[in-house]
């Protein structure tokens, strides 16, 4: 089976293509010919998933997912949320963006309890036949007081998921997918997939 992934991010392309296996061929946008954005103006991930993959399927008419993520701090309101990738400004920089962070988290009432306490949060949105399917993935865990380890990317060395001693950029990508809210909401696609 042919799925467009509505993405223009290679490390995607290849992670989500391991766990969806071998049955499943991914195409990115760029392979047929659509170099051009593709829109997530939303005010929330669940809008920005579907914008972008009711965008693809207009466009091509063939089965097609998106996905999109965000860090939520609930000591910060739910911050840096749907603006996970933005949160310090628009050059989408992942070092200023961990830095604000961590200010921000710095600037919180220390009476507060779990003020570190987050959350990762997937959602996929897939149009088969034209209808459309959702699949979520949630990993809680704890954002660290400062950067640790080299792999992964956004916020990763900061982020240290719920029952780890370490932050995902401290794990092997493997370690990290087996575990990560995208790799849940990716394996919950593979398996409507493998029902088809
Ligand atoms: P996207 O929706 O996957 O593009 O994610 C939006 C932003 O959230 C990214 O630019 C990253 O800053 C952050 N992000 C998403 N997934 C992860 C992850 O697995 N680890 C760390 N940061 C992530």
């Amino acid at each position: 089976m042919e799925l467009i992934f509505a993405t223009a991010n290679p490390d995607k392309l290849r992670e989500a293509s391991e766990i969806l296996g071998k049955g499943i061929t991914l195409i990115m946008p760029k392979k047929l010919g659509y170099k051009g954005d593709i829109p997530e103006t939303g005010a929330t991930i669940e809008a920005n998933s579907k914008m972008k993959c009711q965008f693809i399927w207009n466009k091509f008419n063939k089965s097609c997912f998106a996905d999109d993520t965000a860090l939520e701090v609930a000591s910060l309101g739910g911050a840096p949320g749907v603006y996970s990738a933005r949160y310090a400004g628009e050059q989408h920089d992942s070092k200023a963006n961990i830095a604000k962070l961590l200010a921000e988290l710095e600037k919180v009432d220390k009476r507060k309890k779990n003020i570190r306490a987050a959350r990762f949060r997937t959602v996929i949105t897939l149009i088969h036949k034209g209808t459309l399917y959702t699949f979520n993935g949630v990993m809680n865990g704890t954002i660290a007081e400062k950067e640790s380890g080299e792999g992964g990317f956004g916020y990763d060395s900061v982020f240290i998921p719920e029952g780890c001693s370490c932050t995902f950029a401290e794990m092997s990508e493997n370690q990290k997918n087996a575990i990560s809210h995208r790799g849940i909401a990716m394996r919950k696609l593979a398996h409507f997939l493998s029902q088809l």
